[in-house]
């Protein structure tokens, strides 16, 4: 029995076009779009479609597709750069915000601090961190204190 993993192919060199009769986009990739999991070039399966919010608050609706790979069984859907997954927000309009111009941004706060939230640099990230940098430099500081005590 085959365990299929859903994986995403991210097109990096694409063209969006007009589906003809419809109002869907179609993302088409420039380059072969080539099986994640072992590299074998896939093939159409068929289409999903995706919504899509821009930065003027538009839904814009893509199809895109899923392919297939020949060698080891597996579906992917293809999703431009500019897509993220899990994410109802154009990949732009999340960069603004995490680049701090998210003033037209057409998300909700809660929203754009969760943005903001999940792309914390783990270093550098929250109240710990900044509290445990303030209790190093308040031990160290005690220490000091400490070997001038002895000293007298
Ligand atoms: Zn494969």
């Amino acid at each position: 029995m085959y365990v299929i993993i859903a994986v995403m192919i991210i097109a990096t060199r694409y063209k969006i076009e007009l589906v003809e009769g419809t109002e869907l986009f179609k993302i088409r990739n420039l380059n072969a779009p080539l099986c994640p999991n072992c590299g074998s070039l896939c093939s159409g399966y068929d289409n999903r479609l995706r919504r899509v919010i821009g930065d003027d608050g538009q839904v814009v609706v893509y199809q895109l597709r899923r392919l297939r790979c020949p060698v080891c069984d597996a579906l992917h859907i293809e999703l431009p750069d500019f897509i993220r997954t899990r994410k109802r927000y154009a990949g732009s309009v999340i960069d603004d915000v995490l680049n701090g111009r998210g003033d037209c941004c057409p998300a909700d706060d809660r929203t754009m601090r969760r943005w903001k939230h999940e792309n914390r640099p783990p270093e550098t990230s929250g109240f710990f961190d900044a509290d445990m940098i303030k209790l190093n430099y308040s031990q160290k500081n005690r220490g000091g204190q400490k070997e001038n005590a002895e000293e007298e």
